[in-house]
């Protein structure tokens, strides 16, 4: 048959590589932003310092795929004086951080965003700055603000497929996620399992899913005591099968909130 149309091409969704034409029409289409938000900063022996950005913003990635929402440029730097004892690590104060990403995210509702996710691939580290941010937003900017640290987004898979007792940072989790996202950028060879000390105050029972409901509270120094390899956990027993059921179910959840956004008024 002749005169059949052209297929579609995919509607472009990635801000960095678009001109200011296609963002006119892209925000006509979808409202909602992805802000992957992360750190730059050591992950042990065995996973490099970019892993808090590379998870938040290949599970954008899909999200807005899938969705055809808009992905910003992700924030590569965060909040992270507790892990300045190993080279690489990059760090901003707690004021100058909420100030940035809100000014990033202020300047896209100026041209018609009018929803952001705050993707936190430096979960716990860094959730009370973008907690204050999205009250600001919401209250102070007129935007509807989420924010959305990826341990909250997979967590039924975690508990469902974790293997090791203590997961808190470049353990089974990240490394998991990593093995199934860029395989190429895990030394398994280089990968050991490190316990907490004897002697540690319990944090979360070393992760956000552990017995601990107290709360936690982590300083530099302690840090410092806790680690000489620079990760806690057993980075292991970490699977591509686990990653990928992590990587799944957080972009099914995220994808479900840009759903329900899309669908309410205001989109
Ligand atoms: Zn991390």
């Amino acid at each position: 048959m002749t005169g059949a149309p052209d297929v579609d091409p995919e509607p472009p969704y990635r801000l960095a590589e678009m001109t200011w034409p296609e963002v006119e029409a892209a925000v006509e289409r979808s409202s909602t932003m992805l802000l992957p938000v992360g750190s730059t900063e050591q992950h042990g022996h065995h996973l490099p310092l970019g892993v808090d950005v590379y998870m938040p913003e290949a599970i954008a990635e899909r999200v807005a795929e899938r969705t055809g929402c808009l992905l910003a440029p992700p924030i590569w730097f965060g909040v992270s004086p507790h892990h300045t004892f190993k080279p690489g690590t990059f760090t901003v104060e707690s004021e100058t951080f909420q100030r940035y990403v809100r000014d990033v995210c202020v300047s896209a509702g100026e041209w018609g965003v009018e929803s952001v996710l705050l993707l936190n691939g430096h979960y716990l580290a860094q959730d009370p700055e973008l907690d204050i941010v999205v009250r600001e937003l919401t209250t102070e900017h007129d935007l509807r603000a989420f924010h959305v640290p990826l341990v909250s987004v997979f967590e039924d898979a975690a508990r469902e497929s974790r293997e090791s007792a203590v997961s808190f940072h470049a353990a089974e989790f990240e490394t998991a996620c990593m093995r199934s996202l860029f395989p190429e950028l895990v030394r398994m060879d280089r990968a050991e399992r490190v316990d907490p000390p004897d002697n540690a105050l319990p944090l979360t029972d070393y992760d956000a899913y552990g017995d601990n409901r107290v709360g936690w509270a982590l300083s530099a120094d302690r840090m410092d005591e806790l680690t000489p390899a620079g990760h806690i956990g057993d980075p292991t027993v970490a699977t591509v099968e686990t990653g990928d059921r992590l990587i799944e179910e957080a972009v099914d959840n995220v994808s479900g909130l840009v759903g329900a956004l899309a669908g309410s008024a205001g989109e």
